[in-house]
């Protein structure tokens, strides 16, 4: 009866396999839901700048600066 054991451990494998990936997913899911609040935190904490140029809004880190102004690129600082 070798056959019928190698069937059920094979049918065992493939369950197992089927349910680690569904835990997987579960894992990756949760992790991105546990991301997904922290991120507007990150953005609340830095200050945002608008574009002069473009009146895109950008970290104020990322910012060009011309004559008290900001800029998101060095091209729309140089442009004005
Ligand atoms: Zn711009």
């Amino acid at each position: 009866m070798g056959l019928i054991r190698l069937i059920i451990l094979a049918l065992l494998g493939w369950i197992a396999y089927g349910l680690y990936r569904r835990y997987q997913q579960h894992a990756t899911k949760r992790d991105d839901s546990l991301n997904a609040p922290s991120q507007p935190d990150q953005l609340g904490s830095e200050r945002m700048v608008r574009c002069q140029q473009c009146q895109l809004h950008f970290p104020e880190r990322e910012a060009f600066m011309k004559d008290g102004h900001y800029y998101c690129c060095q091209e729309h600082r140089d442009h004005v």
